[in-house]
């Protein structure tokens, strides 16, 4: 299996989660509401903030080509 756009090989290789500054700020509000409202917040914040975190801490595993980084394919 090659590249579609220039034929190169492809080579598998991690890439981390490109939406990592948006899991943070997730975080961050989760936490806000976390600590500033009571028992609703307690819930709602809770969330947020495993769910950023789960989305902040994935990195996939793809097929990327050697010579013009393109990324070929998602694996599972
Ligand atoms: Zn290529």
């Amino acid at each position: 299996m090659n590249c579609n756009l220039c034929d190169g090989e492809l080579r598998k290789t991690k890439v981390g989660s490109k939406s990592l500054l948006f899991s943070l700020a997730m975080f961050v509000t989760g936490l806000i509401i976390f600590i500033l409202i009571p028992v609703i917040g307690w819930v709602l914040g809770g969330v947020m903030m495993i769910v950023a975190l789960l989305r902040g801490g994935s990195s996939k595993r793809v097929l990327r080509c050697r010579s013009c980084k393109a990324i070929a394919a998602e694996l599972a």
